[in-house]
């Protein structure tokens, strides 16, 4: 496993020596380190990606889509080691570590084929009302990209940033999450094997203080793309600001899903299930605020209860496994933390509410599922974060509407009925960036992602991902005198 750092084609110490530890949060033990990058390093990887540039961007679409084919090839080549090393340090199960390792080379595939697209493109002309003027449209890359990512999901949100960003022909200085950084430095392995030129892409790995925020203020770095908490993000914004850096953030979410009662009911199960314990409810995607009609509401929170505790926790590397520990130690303790302040306030605990029995080494937490939980509830109202669920009924269609949008985020949600115009009608009125009706979190490369309101600014995934590492440029001419 990698430990050093990534900057220019080559495997580097840092420039104060200086290590980080990464836990395997089964067995709640450090099982090996990373090298911890400061200041000076992050001003060697934008010096290197600065290096690297014009020819990157010179080389065009259809040839940058090459090296991202050649990397998707070798990702899905070592999906499984890769699904193993991400399974250990997330401690999610691995059979769920191998759909974000297909995730991740999916989108460096898609963005392949978007990058021969953008020099197919290129400088397309651009109808004009004056028959004296000509005009054509160019997209050219932002510059040197800082991409800043969380530990949920490593792999996944690292591709979501550096296929569209190398396919844009931009050069990047990525820094994975200090938690889960074993993942994201076999990228490097990769772009090394496959012969990316030196420089455009640059991993170091560190601490948010000691490397994430230099980056945001580094004057040659012309773009930031940001995944992590609303706090973090809100920083990273005001850093960008005095260089007038474009800013993309794709911040927290206090998502809804919407059970009518026409809906197919194991559908609801599974959709309500998925929705909140997969990754063991560490998804800025969480639907975590359930919404059921009340005529179903007993029989639904009966159902969701009995495969709560059906769950079985345990091993991520073992095959039976179905729920992980929570990441980190810290997530761990809060989403404790949470629990005890919905008890504490009298909330009406259905399932869960500690740590599973018999697994008290690793950082463990039940399914949990509060009911009736009040609107203004700090469990009702922020992202935890973890497996909790809470739950409310309602009485109509526009209630279940107004409910689902009362809440300062606006990420996803989830409508489960057997009645597509209504579920449409419901979609079209949320106020998040993807809803998903009768489905659990399908996600496709080809639609976007972001958020709302507090959930972020811009959209990854699809031609939106690429368009935010790109600048728009007309040319236009006078053709007579
Ligand atoms: P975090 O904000 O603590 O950290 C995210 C990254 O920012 C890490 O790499 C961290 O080291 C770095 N960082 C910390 N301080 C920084 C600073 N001052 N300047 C620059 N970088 C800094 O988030 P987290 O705990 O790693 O992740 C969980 C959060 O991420 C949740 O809120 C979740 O909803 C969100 N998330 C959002 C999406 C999405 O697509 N919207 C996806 C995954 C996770």
């Amino acid at each position: 496993m990698q430990h050093q750092l990534f900057i220019d084609g080559r495997w580097q110490d840092p420039v104060e020596p200086g290590q980080i530890p990464v836990f395997d949060p089964y067995r709640g033990a450090a099982y090996h380190q990373v090298a911890a990058a400061g200041p000076a390093d992050v001003a060697r990887a934008v010096e290197a990606a600065k290096a690297a540039f014009p020819a990157w961007r010179a080389a065009g679409g259809r040839e940058r889509g090459r090296y991202l084919k050649a990397i998707a090839g070798r990702l899905t080549e070592r999906a499984e080691e890769l699904a193993r090393i991400s399974s250990l340090n997330n401690g999610k199960p691995l059979g769920e570590a191998r759909i974000d390792m297909a995730d991740a080379a999916a989108s460096f595939a898609y963005y392949a084929e978007l990058a021969a697209d953008l020099e197919a493109s290129q400088n397309r002309t651009v109808p004009v009302p004056d028959a004296a003027f000509g005009a054509r449209l160019r997209r050219e890359p932002a510059g040197i990209a800082s991409l800043i990512v969380p530990w949920n999901f490593p792999l996944v949100t690292t591709s979501w940033k550096v296929a569209p960003a190398l396919a844009a022909g931009c050069t990047v200085v990525l820094k994975p999450s200090e938690i889960t950084p074993v993942v994201e430095l076999e990228l490097g392995v990769i772009a090394a094997e496959i012969g990316l030129p030196p420089g455009v892409l640059n991993i170091i790995t560190g601490t948010g203080e000691r490397v994430g925020a230099p980056m945001t203020v580094h004057p040659d770095v012309a773009k930031i793309s940001f995944t992590g908490s609303n706090a973090v993000g809100a920083r990273v914004m005001a850093a960008g600001a005095p260089g007038t850096k474009s800013v993309s953030l794709e911040l927290g979410g206090k998502s809804p899903i919407v059970v009518f009662d026409d809906a197919d009911f194991d559908q609801a199960v599974e959709c309500v299930l998925g929705g909140i314990f997969f990754n063991a409810g560490q998804m800025c995607s969480a639907t975590s605020r359930l919404l059921v009609e009340r005529s179903i509401a007993p029989r639904l929170i009966e159902a969701v209860v009995a495969a709560a505790r059906a769950l079985k926790p345990g091993d991520p590397l073992d095959a039976g496994t179905q729920i992980g520990p929570i990441t980190m130690k810290a997530q761990h303790d809060k989403v404790l933390s949470y629990i005890e302040r919905g008890k504490a306030d009298g909330l009406k605990l259905l399932t869960g509410g500690g740590k599973p029995a018999g697994l008290d080494q690793g950082w463990f937490v039940e399914p949990t599922i509060f009911g009736d939980v009040p609107v203004d509830s700090p469990l009702w109202r922020e992202e935890i974060f973890g497996p909790v669920l809470c739950m409310r009924s309602f009485d109509s269609e526009s209630e279940a509407i107004a409910l689902a949008n009362d809440s300062d985020f606006g990420l996803v949600a989830t409508v489960v009925s057997e009645d597509l115009d209504k579920a449409n009608r419901v979609a079209d009125a949320i106020e998040s960036g993807h809803v998903w009706i009768n489905s659990p979190q399908a996600i496709f490369v080809q639609t976007s992602w972001g958020g709302f309101k507090a959930s972020g600014i811009g959209r990854e995934l699809g031609p939106w991902g690429m368009s935010s590492y790109l600048e728009v440029k007309h040319v236009t001419t006078r053709l007579t005198r």
